[in-house]
């Protein structure tokens, strides 16, 4: 197939590492020219563009990994510089549906939302790896009966991802829960630790930290931009999450203070039973 992919960052540049290695030609555009370089050396794509002007227009699929923000604005410069043919499927991964699927489907008839669930602390091109997609789930925005769908659904599962279809709704809620409420507790810990008034015991929490502390503060040390956009296009769902979570937190914490030592085990046998439910490890 001839794919582009704009954006190359962690997500643009891993997919075009994975694209390339099964056979596809795969184009490239990013903002900055030393970034689609740097894609082009490292075997992420086969050529690279500056301009929409200059884009080939005889796609199979394009893939938009660009910021939230920038999702939007660049399938609006793909339809005024006309470099869509009537097949041409578009597809974004942006880590919120609802703001973009329902504009990018006013833009362009053969859109389609997806949102792979994979990823690290590291953003730019030169966190691109292969594989990174490999075994992870991704959500499809649709119907699998949906030939454009199942399309984007067959290039993910070709990277080794494991698609659920679902609507724009049902994705932002559940992502609320475990991936936009994560970044807010994950920074609201590495927040809290550094509100320790005695300095000495701040220098010696920094030295002793180890990997409970790397495990939860990692996703809250991401890309900032990201964490903002992604609050910014998820708020109503984000916010019903952290109620919640502060209900949780203010339980736990009553089971402390009130000395209901077995409520508190109880309440820590519950969580250490549904996390399997969450994670296949
Ligand atoms: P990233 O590493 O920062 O990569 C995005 C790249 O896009 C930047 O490196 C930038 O490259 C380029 N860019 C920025 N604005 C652009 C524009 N207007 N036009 C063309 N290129 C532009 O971010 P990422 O983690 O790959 O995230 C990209 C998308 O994937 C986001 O929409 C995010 O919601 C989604 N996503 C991320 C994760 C994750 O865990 N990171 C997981 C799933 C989905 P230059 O400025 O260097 O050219």
């Amino acid at each position: 197939m001839k794919i582009g992919i704009i954006g190359l960052g962690l997500i643009g540049g891993s997919l075009g590492l994975d694209l390339r290695s099964l056979g596809h030609f795969v184009w490239g555009m990013s903002r900055k020219e030393a970034t689609c370089e740097s894609a082009l050396e490292m075997g992420a794509i086969d050529k690279w563009f500056s301009d929409f002007i200059h884009l080939p227009q005889d796609n199979d699929v394009i893939f938009l990994c660009t910021p939230i923000g920038g999702i939007i604005p660049t399938l609006q410069d793909l339809v005024t510089t006309d470099r869509l043919l009537p097949q041409t499927i578009v597809t974004d991964v942006g880590s919120v549906k609802t703001a973009i699927v329902t504009e990018g489907e006013k833009l362009w008839s053969n859109f389609v939302g997806s949102h792979p669930m994979a990823g690290n602390a590291q953003s730019g091109i030169q966190a691109a790896q292969a594989h990174l997609f490999n075994a992870r789930p991704c959500a499809v925005i649709g119907q699998p009966s949906s030939p454009q769908a199942s399309l984007v659904a067959q290039l993910w599962r070709s990277v080794g991802m494991e698609v659920y279809f679902c609507d724009t709704v049902a994705h932002d809620r559940a992502v609320a829960w475990i991936s936009h409420l994560p970044v807010v507790v994950s920074a609201a810990l590495s927040l809290a630790c550094d509100r320790e008034d005695s300095s000495a015991i701040k220098q010696l929490s920094r030295a002793l930290a180890s990997s409970g502390f790397a495990d939860t503060s990692r996703v809250g040390a991401g890309n900032p931009e990201l964490g903002k956009w992604m609050a910014q296009a998820n708020k109503q769902s984000l916010l019903t999450a952290i109620d919640n979570y502060e209900t949780s937190l203010a339980q736990l914490k009553q089971t402390i203070e009130s000395e209901a030592w077995d409520d508190l085990e109880y309440h820590l046998t519950t969580a250490h039973n549904l996390r399997p439910h969450y994670l296949r490890e």
